[in-house]
C-alpha cells in the first residue's frame, strides 16, 4: 500500500481525505490511500522522515507548515518559491518537490463562475499562505489593483515586497481600509469565521459591503460564514471556499497520479463530507 499524507496541526474534520480517496477509487488506483497525519510544528523532523519513507508518494500540507516546510524540501516549483508557501509535495525520483495548487484552485473557482479579475480593484484580507496564493493568482490574471489588509502590518509589507518584485507594474496598497468599500472583489483569506467561531467576521465593525461587489471567502466550513452572510444581506454576490478546495485538490491529485482528476466525483464527496461535518457539529451545538 502507498500513502498520500495530509500534514497539518490540528487537522480536525478535514474533508480532503473523503474527496481524495473518492478520486483514487474513481480512477481505480486501489493501492494508494490518502490519510491524515497530524504533526505539530515541533515535529518537523519526523514529518520529513515520514515523507521520505518509501511507502509515501506525496502529501498535502496545511496550517501551520505551509511556509516553514519550504527549507526542508529538496526542490520547489517556481510557483511555490514565488508564493512562499507549499500545499502539495510530490515525490519525484526520491526527491521531495514542493508545489502550490492554491493559486490555481482560487482562480479556477472564479473562472467556473465566469468572473474575470482583469483590471479589477481587489481587496484581500489576510497575508498568510492563502492570501499570498490569491494575490499571486490575481496579479497573474492582470488584476488592476490589489489592496492587502492584515492585522499584522509586517506580514502585508513582506507580501507586498514579494509581489512587487515579480509584478513591478501591479498597483499595490497596504492596510488602506477605506479602499474596501470601493473594491469590486473582496476576499477573506484570514482564518476568521471558521468553525467553531462562526459568528466572527474579519470585516471592520459596521462595514457595509458594496452592492456591486463580488465577495469571496476562502473559508469553507461553514459554507455561509458571517462575512458572506453580511455581504449577501447587502446585495453582494458571494462565493464560499468549497470550490477552491475542490480545484486545489484536483490539481494536487493530477500532480501525484498523472491522471485527470474526476472533478464531479471530488465535488460530490467533498460536499457530502462537509454536510456530515455540519450535521455533527449542529447536533453537538
Ligand atoms: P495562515 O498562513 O495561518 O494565515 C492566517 C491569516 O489569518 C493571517 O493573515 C492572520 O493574520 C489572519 N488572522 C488569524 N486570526 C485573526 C484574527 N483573529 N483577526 C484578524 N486576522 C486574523 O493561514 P492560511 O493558510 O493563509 O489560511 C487562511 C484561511 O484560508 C484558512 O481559513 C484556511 O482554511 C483558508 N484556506 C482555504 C483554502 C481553500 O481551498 N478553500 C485553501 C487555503 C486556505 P496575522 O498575520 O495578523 O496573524
Amino acid at each position: 500500500m502507498k500513502y498520500l499524507y495530509l500534514l497539518g496541526y490540528p487537522l480536525g474534520h478535514s474533508i480532503s481525505p473523503a474527496m481524495q480517496n473518492a478520486a483514487l477509487r474513481a480512477c481505480d488506483i486501489r493501492a494508494t490511500r490518502y490519510v491524515k497525519n497530524p504533526m505539530p510544528p515541533e515535529k518537523m523532523r519526523e514529518m520529513i522522515l515520514a515523507l521520505r519513507a518509501p511507502h509515501c508518494i506525496g502529501a498535502n500540507v496545511t496550517v501551520p507548515h505551509k511556509q516553514t516546510i519550504l527549507s526542508h524540501l529538496d526542490e520547489l516549483s517556481e510557483l511555490a518559491r514565488e508564493i512562499g508557501a507549499v500545499n502539495t509535495i510530490i515525490k519525484r525520483d526520491g526527491k521531495l518537490v514542493g508545489d502550490n495548487t492554491d493559486a490555481y484552485g482560487f482562480l479556477q473557482a472564479l473562472r467556473v463562475r465566469r468572473i474575470n479579475p482583469a483590471g479589477a480593484r481587489v481587496s484581500i484580507l489576510g497575508a498568510g499562505g492563502a492570501a499570498a496564493a490569491a494575490a499571486y493568482a490575481l496579479a497573474q490574471a492582470d488584476a488592476g489593483e490589489i489592496i492587502l489588509l492584515n492585522r499584522t502590518l509586517a506580514r502585508s509589507v513582506e507580501l507586498a515586497d514579494r509581489l512587487n518584485k515579480k509584478f513591478p507594474y501591479l498597483g499595490l496598497a497596504i492596510n488602506d481600509w477605506d479602499a474596501l468599500a470601493q473594491s469590486q472583489l473582496i476576499i477573506n483569506a484570514t482564518s476568521v469565521g471558521m468553525s467553531p467561531r462562526v459568528d466572527e467576521s474579519p470585516a471592520p465593525k459596521h462595514f457595509v459591503f458594496p452592492k456591486h461587489a463580488i465577495v469571496f471567502d476562502l473559508v469553507y466550513n461553514p459554507p455561509a460564514t458571517k462575512f458572506l452572510r453580511d455581504a449577501k444581506q447587502n446585495g453582494a454576490r458571494v462565493i464560499g471556499g468549497l470550490e477552491m478546495l475542490i480545484y486545489q485538490g484536483a490539481r494536487s491529485f493530477e500532480l501525484w497520479t498523472g491522471q485527470r482528476a474526476p472533478i464531479r466525483v471530488m465535488r460530490t464527496a467533498a460536499t457530502a463530507a462537509l454536510n456530515e461535518i455540519m450535521q455533527t457539529s449542529s447536533h453537538k451545538g
